[in-house]
């Protein structure tokens, strides 16, 4: 089943605001067999949306809608709408209370008159509540088609579509197919190597996988390999993903890490506290990003200790205990100092595992033998220890984002027995 999505915003058009929605709505479609087959973006001009919603109804007879539904004078979705479908704005009483009431329950004194718009509907629409604010959704059946209208703010549009949509469009699938079609993915996630790397490894295997294709999507945090495939029926899609995985992955070896939104630092702590062991990190470049990435998993507690971010020499010195000599005969960004600011760290929080990252963030700093994207690490974990030069590409942010993200492949490498690779 095909359909088409119309978002409404100027500052979508701008490029101030990035149009998350589509993207939301169009990868939840997918997954039950609904296919978005162009996206269109306009500004608050009625005549816009009017244009953008009559070409996709005609095209495919299904849109989405989303924005412009608040109550102040830029918000005309419905008003454009409404006129395509032929259906006047009619008050509705009993939602004009039940708004009348939220602001009441909230405290927030009496509603503002310009929020009685959003108790106008479109004669005939169904009213899809939203809990989670004063906009609900229209479902609109009619000559042109059918429209739905989903509020603009991302939470709310998400709850929506969860609840409300995707239900819906999922028994319309059904109804038109005896069996639904969907697309379905599997993501695996890898680091510590190229995109380039892992598709020549891959060359000779990538038409075999068929119908499953595979897209590389390279980031600071590695490369993800999205398999896909469409147009089956959910279980044989399963299957072929499966039989796709079971010959990728062996391939992928040691830097794969785990499978869709994993995140290293949760894979790390699963392996530490397998082990029965604590973790403390000494940052300098990364500034606090690892422990930052670390304390973002739900019950990391139990095994970080902490940190120090040790950011100037000095502090090396008094908080990690590297000696001073080894900072004036090696500098900040070496291996004698990477490899004290870990057992420094390790003492210093009284634990088995720690990790360390000292390197040239930029864009000053960088010297011949030394060039910005220079970063030494180092991790010990049960009695072994490891440390690792890399050179990482980009700009400041992208070596801060790739230090953390090799801290804590380094750490993982170790704990698994895996030898640690370089670029
Ligand atoms: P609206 O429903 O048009 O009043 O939008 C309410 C809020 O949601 C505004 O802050 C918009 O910038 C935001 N918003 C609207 N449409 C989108 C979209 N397609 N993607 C992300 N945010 C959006
Ligand atoms: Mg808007």
């Amino acid at each position: 089943m095909d359909l088409e999505l119309v978002t409404v915003g100027s500052e979508l058009l701008l490029g101030f605001t990035l149009d998350t929605n589509a993207a939301e709505i169009a990868r939840a479609l997918a997954s039950v067999g609904a296919r978005v087959t162009t996206r269109t973006t306009v500004g608050d001009s009625e005549p816009a949306i009017r244009d953008a919603v009559a070409g996709a109804l005609r095209r495919t007879g299904l849109v989405v809608v989303t924005g412009g539904l608040g109550p102040t004078s830029d918000d005309v979705t419905k008003k454009a709408v409404a006129g395509l479908f032929d259906a006047p704005l009619e008050l509705d009483q009993q939602y004009l209370r039940r708004l009348e009431q939220r602001f009441a329950r909230l405290g927030r004194g009496p509603m503002p008159p310009s929020n009685r718009t959003q108790a106008e509907f479109p004669r005939g629409a169904t009213v899809l509540p939203n809990r989670r604010g004063t906009a609900p959704a229209l479902w609109l059946d009619g000559a042109p088609g059918t429209a739905v209208l989903l509020p603009g703010v991302p939470h709310e549009m998400r709850a929506l579509l969860r609840e409300e949509l995707i239900p819906r469009v999922r028994s319309l699938v059904e109804a038109r197919h005896e069996t639904p079609v969907t697309t379905r993915w599997r993501t695996l996630r890898t680091t510590g190597t190229t995109e380039s790397a892992i598709a020549s490894a891959l060359a000779d295997l990538e038409a075999g996988l068929a119908p499953v294709t595979v897209a590389y999507l390279p980031g600071f945090s590695g490369v993800d390999l999205r398999l896909m495939v469409s147009g089956l029926r959910e279980p044989e899609a399963d299957a072929a993903l499966h039989r796709a995985a079971e010959r990728v992955l062996p391939v992928l070896d040691a830097h794969y890490y785990g499978e869709g939104d994993t995140d290293l630092a949760m894979v790390v702590l699963d392996q530490l506290r397998a082990r029965r062991m604590r973790l403390a990190v000494a940052e300098s470049c990364t500034g606090g990003l690892i422990g930052a990435r670390i304390t973002a998993i739900p019950g990391s507690s139990e095994v970080f200790a902490g940190g120090v971010v040790s950011y100037a020499d000095d502090s090396k010195v008094r908080d990690l205990e590297v000696p001073g000599s080894l900072l004036e005969a090696h500098g900040a960004v070496s291996e004698p100092v990477v490899r004290a600011m870990m057992a420094g760290a390790a003492r210093r929080f009284g634990v088995e595992a720690s990790v360390a990252v000292t390197g040239i963030a930029g864009p000053a700093g960088g010297s011949e033998g030394k060039p910005v994207g220079t970063v030494w690490l180092a991790a010990r974990a049960g009695g072994r220890d490891r440390a690792v030069l890399r050179r990482f590409p980009g700009g400041r942010e992208a070596v801060r984002q790739r230090s953390a993200q090799a801290a804590l492949d380094l750490l993982r490498r170790l704990l698994s027995g895996v030898r640690a690779e370089r670029r």
